[in-house]
């Protein structure tokens, strides 16, 4: 079995400009390639969860998702941090569209991405780490069985009221950082 970090997408990954669904507005946080790169190097595999209600919501469609997921891989290639798993949810429970209308058991803060990643990928879920920048993320992947939770991003302050027993960091560079230290 292998060990993962799983990541939330918008606000983590790339500025959260609100229902990205679009290369146009796709920017990647700064340190972000050379992050993921180095958790590769520690021998994690890396795996996206994200919640894209946007689809549900009309704003955009699952083709402009693949769009903007093959984009994201072409960026990170460069790089050598490919994701090595995307998992997306493309529901809301109220959905205008009446195809993405349900109450899934893949909507975070419910757990379901992570256990499909875990079987497609003989992942264990124990040895693995979450990254978020909202506290249901962190949620999602507690439900999940995961253990070590990271907050970062520019909700830290509220969030982390939220959930317990969380570490708090500015992005994804610093909390890469951070490991290394823990680790030493
Ligand atoms: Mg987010
Ligand atoms: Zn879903």
């Amino acid at each position: 079995m292998r060990k993962a970090v799983f990541f939330d997408r918008d606000g983590v990954i790339n500025i959260d400009y609100g229902f990205v669904g679009k290369i146009e507005n796709y920017d990647l946080v700064q340190g972000v390639p050379q992050a993921l790169h180095h958790l590769k190097e520690l021998g994690f595999l890396l795996v996206l969860v994200t919640n894209q209600s946007g689809i549900a919501r009309g704003k955009y469609t699952e083709a402009d998702f693949f769009k903007v997921t093959q984009f994201l891989q072409e960026n990170l290639r460069i790089a050598d941090a490919c994701f090595d798993g995307i998992y997306f949810c493309p529901h809301h429970p109220e959905a205008p569209l009446a195809q993405y209308r349900q109450d899934c058991e893949c909507r975070k803060p419910k757990p379901g991405m992570f256990k499909k990643a875990a079987i497609d990928l003989d992942i264990d879920l124990s040895q693995s780490i979450m990254v978020g920048d909202h506290a249901t993320d962190l949620i999602a992947a507690k439900n999940a069985g995961i253990s070590k939770l990271y907050l970062v991003g520019e909700h830290i302050k509220t969030e982390k009221e939220l959930i317990e027993g969380c570490f708090c960091y500015q992005d994804l560079s610093e909390m890469v950082q951070n490991l290394e230290i823990e680790k030493k």
